[in-house]
């Protein structure tokens, strides 16, 4: 309470002080205005009284109504301003006079008259105005008013004393003590600094809190942008990442189910893509040979970028004196300048420069110790930065790519295997098909084309014939000349077989020791045993000698012919064993001889 009261007796000092110039002023206006209206209204009573009063007048005169005249001058002395009253008659003797002539500063006269009385007065009126009597009313007036005023002023006053007391200083107050509990102030001044003081000390304070949440405010908003940056940039770099993942997958999908032949093309288009996507001027699959050499290359450049694939073509590896081992050892090498490659690759970084490469990240491509090549990019119209992530995924395109060339060679290798596996096969089943003496289709052969070609016969009702041919007293042959003569000569026999009937329908084959059999689809019967006696007759005409028989001097046969009539042999071998029969009966009947269809009996 010692600090507030000597602010207090300030503020109630002050303004007690305005209050008194504010009522000097209010009292100063109101003098002004409250005498000009004073003197107005001097100057409107003539007119007032003619208008108001005059025609009452002139009536209550023209009456003689002396009680009314009197009773109108004595409620015309109350108006303001107005001292003395006197009715005269025409001749100027007072008729009647009210009020004293004591303060009169100015008379005025006015006639009494009225329409109604006529235009001759009927007398005058003598009116004695006094100012004095009204400015003495202004000045009561003004007094009034003053005292109004200072009432409400002081009650404003008051009211701003209580508002001041109970919300300005005792906050100041309690500020005060917490800033200062041990001061104690021994006077106003003394309060007054200090309030001061600490008022200034909290605005340094406000200030510095201001400027630290300004900064703040800088700082957050920096770090904000900044984030924002970060996030964007490394949304982009997710987004640009996932994109090239995804390709990496459609890609590896799509080669996967790839033909060998479309391959190439689906390399390029995947160079083309991946060079893209990494926003690089060339992306390039060098394929290394088994000799080491750099061959067949492809490669996509952007447009305007000049190839480098010729230059690598059937390059030698061991030629790279620095990158090559580098990269053998590590896998992958990755350089956004040039200038990070180390002195002893100099040779190698001048070529680049050459083929101007500003970056390049190069992976290699191998299989359990094997080098099949490498994948790169090239950064040539401006330097370029690799992502670690972007390094994984092109290693990952080098895996890729790695699997499609392997699946090549495993393709070529399989395709050769295959093709060799066909051949031994189809020599393995020439071989089980084959008579190994004569050349000519076996047993096994034979039964097999014998069923099919007899229901072929049957379902398209077309003529089958069947020979069934025997050498005669092989036997002797061989006592006589011996065996492998006796196989010589088997093979002549089969070499005329075949020179008979070298169509590819007609099936000769060796079905015995010494015994062949001719099929021969689409031959009807009569045919049949013209062909075989043909055959008799060309065998014969070989003219092999065979001294030990008793047919003729040359080596002969006998062959029994049938063709298949379907109202008697009901399967293929009813046909063979009817062929079989007249082979016998030929035997029988000495040989060298033909019974077919039309022979037997
Ligand atoms: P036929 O006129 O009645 O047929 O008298 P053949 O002597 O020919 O009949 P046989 O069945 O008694 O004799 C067949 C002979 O054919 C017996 C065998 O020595 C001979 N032979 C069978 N296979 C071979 C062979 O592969 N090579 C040789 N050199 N001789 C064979
Ligand atoms: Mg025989
Ligand atoms: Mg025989």
């Amino acid at each position: 309470m010692t600090l507030s009261k000597p602010l207090n007796q300030q503020l109630l000092q002050r303004a007690l002080l305005f209050s008194a110039a504010f009522c000097t002023l209010a009292l100063l206006l109101h003098l002004s205005l409250g005498y000009r209206a004073k003197q107005q209204q001097l100057a409107d009573i003539p007119q007032r009284i003619e208008l108001q009063l005059m025609p009452m007048l002139a009536q209550s005169v023209w009456d003689v109504d002396q009680s009314a005249t009197q009773q109108l001058l004595r409620d015309l002395l109350q108006q303001d301003g107005i001292r003395q009253i006197s009715l005269r008659n025409n001749q100027g003797a007072v008729l009647q006079e009210l009020g004293s002539g004591d303060d009169v500063s100015h008379v005025i006269e006015l006639p009494v008259q009225s329409r109604r009385t006529g235009d001759q007065p009927l007398g005058l009126l003598h009116i004695g105005l006094s100012q004095t009597a009204l400015e003495q009313q202004l000045w009561r007036d003004s007094l009034f008013t003053l005292l109004e005023l200072l009432a409400g002023l002081v009650g404003l006053t008051l009211l701003c004393y209580h508002f001041q007391q109970r919300r300005i200083l005792q906050p100041l107050q309690q500020l005060h003590g917490r800033m200062l509990p041990a001061a104690n102030l021994d006077d106003a001044a003394d309060e007054m600094a200090s309030l001061t003081q600490a008022l200034q000390q909290l605005q340094q304070q406000q200030h510095g809190y201001e400027a630290t949440h300004q900064q703040q405010e800088r700082e957050l908003a920096r770090h904000r942008d900044h984030l924002a940056e970060l996030v964007a940039m490394r949304t982009a770099e997710l987004e640009h990442l996932s994109r090239f993942q995804h390709l990496i997958s459609e890609l590896s999908t799509r080669f996967i189910h790839l033909p060998l032949q479309e391959q190439h093309q689906a390399v390029d288009s995947a160079l083309e893509r991946i060079g893209t996507l990494l926003e690089v001027d060339r992306c390039y699959l060098f394929r290394v040979t088994p000799e080491m050499t750099i061959h067949d290359n492809q490669e996509w450049c952007a447009s305007g970028v000049k190839s480098t694939a010729d230059f690598y073509e059937d390059y030698p590896i061991s030629e790279s004196l620095w990158f090559v081992p580098q990269l053998l050892r590590q896998q992958q090498l990755a350089f956004s300048s040039l200038d990070e490659i180390p002195q002893e690759g100099h040779h190698e970084r001048e070529r680049f420069a050459e083929h101007g490469i500003q970056s390049i990240a190069v992976v290699t491509l191998s299989h359990q110790g094997q080098l099949l090549g490498f994948v790169g990019c090239d950064a040539v119209s401006r330097p370029r930065a690799w992502l670690d992530k972007e390094l994984s995924l092109l290693r990952l395109v080098g895996e890729m790519l790695c699997n499609v060339l392997l699946r090549k060679q495993h393709m070529e290798e399989l395709d050769i295997a295959q093709h060799a596996l066909a051949q031994a096969n189809s020599k393995l089943e020439s071989i089980a098909n084959t008579d190994g003496l004569t050349g000519l289709a076996n047993r096994r052969l034979f039964d097999q084309r014998k069923q099919l070609e007899f229901t072929a016969a049957c379902a398209l009702k077309q003529p089958l014939s069947l020979l069934l041919l025997d050498v005669d007293l092989f036997k002797a042959y061989n006592d006589c000349f011996g065996h492998l003569e006796g196989d010589q000569c088997l093979r002549q026999l089969a070499h005329e077989l075949q020179q008979q009937f070298p169509q590819e329908e007609q099936l000769v084959a060796r079905i015995g020791g010494e015994e062949f059999a001719v099929l021969l689809p689409r031959t009807a019967a009569s045919n049949a045993s013209q062909l075989a006696e043909q055959l008799r007759q060309r065998v014969w005409q070989l003219a092999i000698p065979h001294m030990a028989s008793a047919v003729s001097t040359y080596v002969t046969i006998s062959i029994g012919v049938a063709s298949l009539d379907l109202a008697r042999h009901d399967s293929i071998d009813d046909l063979l064993a009817e062929a079989d029969s007249r082979l016998y009966q030929a035997k029988h009947q000495g040989r060298n001889r033909v019974i077919g269809p039309d022979d037997s009996h």
